[in-house]
């Protein structure tokens, strides 16, 4: 038996990639630092390449099931309502699913999990977490501590999967490339149902003190799950901005009805726009949120791990069971496609959503607000548009990169 791939971390992009091993016959073992799968309120929107590549995990049917699907999305102006409206139905000859699954990131990961157990050859250790590693040219030791203490495992290839401080990639000393932003993002959870007021299940509100991204989330019964996420400035602390009247009073700004509803969870998180300077050394190789992580205005960060894991999958599976003299083009053409377009999409278009949500500027707001009304007016621009914004135009990028 060969060496398996170790993945540390049980995220989604780790246990994407560990499904994508694990059926094609390759020995695979995960590390979750943590006793179970995390259970936050994190990334939910997924986009039709990423809906495909479920299937081909074999998790597309439970997926489809646990969510909703979202075939329309608003741009609007806080002042003046609705700017535009986008039906991804334009897409139907581009992709089976032209519309976006909303699930929340916590349903996929036990999903996955259990997909992962139907292998012999795979393996899931939680409360173990990867502390370093040390390529030795033909396998790599991966230093872990569990329950049973510290340990050592032999790899074939060791992923960091393990989010934004990833241990694989500082070791390596790889530059995390980019910045942070000055406000953090609060995501609020209301059970109250703004269709009632003309909002689709998804929609972006622009405003240049305030704006605010919505998705309706699964839930049972009721008037759905209505998430809204929107800025902190930085003078506001995290104590305050948690505290439930100061969420409801934000909420009220939007609706004013939000100001009376059950907030069943909120959060709050810091929000960076970073790229590993590379995505692979040797046998150790990076992705999902170890490699790329960016503000979530569009919906990109989760979707890219899936996307990530996809592509990483594929080409190890070539290296570990076919030619091995393939393996360093192989594997650096990952790193070259997939570190590609998180830069040439992930970053610019989330930079670019952001920039567009809270433009202060008047002249440029009508402006960049004028066009995206006029691309939707017209359908071949709006055709366009939703190739990029729905990620089916970088999945076709990286496949060119060569
Ligand atoms: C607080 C927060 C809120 C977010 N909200 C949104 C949002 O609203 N919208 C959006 O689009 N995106 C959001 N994101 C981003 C999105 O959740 C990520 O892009 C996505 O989770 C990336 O998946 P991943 O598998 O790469 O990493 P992660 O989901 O971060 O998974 C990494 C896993 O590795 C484990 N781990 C860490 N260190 C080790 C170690 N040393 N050894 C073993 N395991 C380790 C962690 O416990 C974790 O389970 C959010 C991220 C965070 C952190």
């Amino acid at each position: 038996m060969r060496d398996p791939v170790v993945i540390a971390g049980g995220g989604p992009g780790g246990l994407a990639l560990a499904v994508s091993l694990a059926q094609q016959g390759i020995g695979v073992t995960v590390l979750e630092r943590d006793k179970v799968l995390a259970r936050d309120l994190r990334a939910g929107s997924f986009h039709p390449p990423t809906i495909e590549m479920f299937d081909q995990l074999g998790v597309g049917d439970a997926m489809r099931t646990a969510g909703i699907r979202v075939p329309h999305w608003q741009m609007r102006d806080r002042v003046e309502g609705i700017v535009a409206e986008f039906d991804l139905g334009l897409l139907a000859k581009d992709t089976p699913y032209p519309y976006r699954l909303h699930c929340e990131q916590h349903k996929l990961t036990p999903i996955l999990l259990e997909r992962l157990e139907e292998f012999d050859n795979a393996r899931a250790h939680f409360a173990t977490r990867l502390t370093s590693a040390t390529d030795n040219g033909d396998h790599v030791m991966a230093r872990i501590s569990g329950p049973e203490g510290d340990a050592e495992i032999r790899a074939s290839y060791l992923v960091g999967a393990e989010g934004a401080r990833s241990i694989v990639r500082k070791g390596l000393g790889i530059e995390f490339e980019g910045f942070t932003w000055p406000e953090r993002y609060l995501v609020a959870s209301a059970l109250y149902d703004l269709s009632q007021h003309g909002f689709t299940e998804n929609a972006y509100i622009a405003d240049p003190d305030e704006w605010c991204a919505i998705f309706k989330m699964p839930h049972q019964g009721g008037p759905g799950l209505w998430r809204l996420a929107f800025p902190i400035p930085p003078e506001i602390p995290d104590e305050k901005a948690l505290e439930l009247s100061f969420v409801k009073q934000k909420l009220a700004g939007f609706v004013p009805a939000l100001g009376t509803a059950n907030i069943p969870y909120w959060s709050i998180y810091a929000v960076h726009q970073r790229v590993a300077g590379t995505f692979r050394v040797g046998r150790q190789l990076l992705l999902g949120d170890a490699a790329h992580v960016n503000n979530p205005l569009g919906a990109m960060g989760l979707n890219s791990a899936v996307h990530d894991a996809i592509n990483l999958g594929e080409k190890l599976g070539k290296v570990i069971l076919g030619n091995r003299s393939a393996d360093d083009d192989l594997l650096d053409l990952y790193a070259r496609q997939r570190r590609g377009v998180a830069i040439e999409f992930v970053q610019a278009m989330s930079i670019r959503n952001k920039r567009l949500l809270e433009e202060r500027d008047p002249v440029l707001r009508k402006q960049r607000l004028d066009e995206i009304r006029a691309t939707a007016a017209d359908p071949a621009k709006a055709y366009d548009y939703l190739l990029r914004t729905s990620m089916i135009a970088s999945v076709r990028r990286a496949a060119e990169i060569t």
